[in-house]
C-alpha cells in the first residue's frame, strides 16, 4: 500500500515526466471515482508536482489543480499500453517525452480530484494533515510534541494522519523495529532516549525506501510475487537481524504490526 516514500517517488516521476508540458486530452475510464470535469485539463501546461502527506498535487496553468490520491494499490505510470488493466485516468500530453501518463489502480480505492489551485490547502483531505516528517520543518521536539505524551498507543498515534502525515503500517513496523521500542506501548511510557531513536529511525526508514523502491514503476507488498525491500516488515518467522530471535506480529485496531520481542519488549 502507498505510504509517503512511494507518494514521493511517483511525485518526482510525475515531474519529470510532465512538468512544463501541456496535456492535449484526459481520459477517465473510471468515473466513479473522480471527481471534477476532465475536459477543464485540455490545453493546460503541468506546472509542478508535489506530494502533501500521501497525496499528490499538480499544479496545472490558469489556477486548476490535479489532486490525485494511490488508494490501496494506485500508481502513475508512464506510457502505458493501451492493453494494460486498471487504467483509470489518463492524461494525454504533447512534444517529446512519455505520450501519457495513467492511473493504474487494480483494487480502485484511488480517488482523483480537479480543483482549483486556491481551494487545494482547504481540501476536506488536506486541511487537517499534521507535520510532514520529511520536509525539513520537523526536528525531534517538533516530532516528540506532535504525538505527545497520552496514554495511547504509539503506533496509533503515528497511524492517525492529523498527528504526522504520511506514515502507515509498513513505516510504523520499520521504524519501531530500526528504534527497538515496541509500537503498541503508551507515548507516555516512551524514554527521551527512545523517542530520539525514533524519529532517527523515521528519517531513516524514509530515505531507505526512497532509495530502494525508487524507479518508474513501484512493486507493492500486496502484489503476487513482489520482493520484501523491508528490514522487519511481513517478515514474521524469520530471525531478527540483530538478535536470534523470531520476529513475531500482533494486531492493533485489525492493522498488523510486525516487531522482534527481544529488542522491543512491550512493558518495559
Ligand atoms: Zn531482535
Amino acid at each position: 500500500m502507498p505510504e509517503l516514500p512511494e507518494v514521493e517517488i511517483a511525485s518526482r516521476n510525475l515531474s519529470a515526466w510532465t512538468a512544463g508540458r501541456v496535456i492535449v486530452a484526459a481520459r477517465t475510464p473510471d468515473l466513479a471515482r473522480f471527481e471534477g470535469d476532465a475536459s477543464d485539463l485540455a490545453g493546460r501546461r503541468v506546472n509542478s508536482w508535489r506530494r502533501v502527506g500521501k497525496y499528490l498535487v499538480a499544479e496545472l496553468e490558469g489556477g486548476l489543480a490535479v489532486l490525485s490520491h494511490l488508494g490501496m494499490t494506485g500508481q502513475w505510470i508512464a506510457d502505458a499500453p493501451p492493453e494494460r488493466a486498471h487504467q483509470r485516468v489518463v492524461l494525454v500530453l504533447e512534444g517529446a517525452g512519455p505520450q501519457t501518463v495513467s492511473l493504474i489502480d487494480p483494487r480502485r480505492f484511488g480517488w482523483t480530484w480537479i480543483l482549483r489551485s486556491a481551494d487545494v490547502a482547504s481540501h476536506p483531505r488536506l486541511v487537517d494533515l499534521g507535520p510532514d516528517p520529511l520536509s525539513g520543518d520537523l526536528d525531534l521536539e517538533g516530532f516528540q510534541s506532535a504525538i505527545g505524551q497520552g496514554k495511547t498507543a504509539l503506533k496509533s498515534r503515528l497511524m492517525n494522519q492529523r498527528v504526522i502525515a504520511g506514515l502507515g503500517n509498513i513505516a510504523i513496523s520499520e521504524i519501531g523495529w530500526r528504534a527497538r521500542v515496541h509500537p503498541h506501548r503508551a507515548c507516555e511510557s516512551i524514554g527521551p532516549e527512545e523517542w530520539a531513536r525514533l524519529w532517527s529511525a523515521t528519517r531513516e526508514h524514509l530515505e531507505y525506501v526512497l532509495e530502494v523502491e525508487d524507479g518508474e514503476e513501484i512493486e507493492y507488498q500486496s502484489s503476487a510475487g513482489a520482493k520484501n525491500p523491508f528490514v522487519c516488515y511481513g517478515r514474521e518467522g524469520e530471525p531478527c537481524s540483530r538478535c536470534p530471535t523470531l520476529l513475531d506480529r500482533l494486531t492493533l485496531a485489525g492493522r498488523v504490526t510486525f516487531y522482534c520481542p527481544t529488542c522491543q519488549e512491550e512493558a518495559p
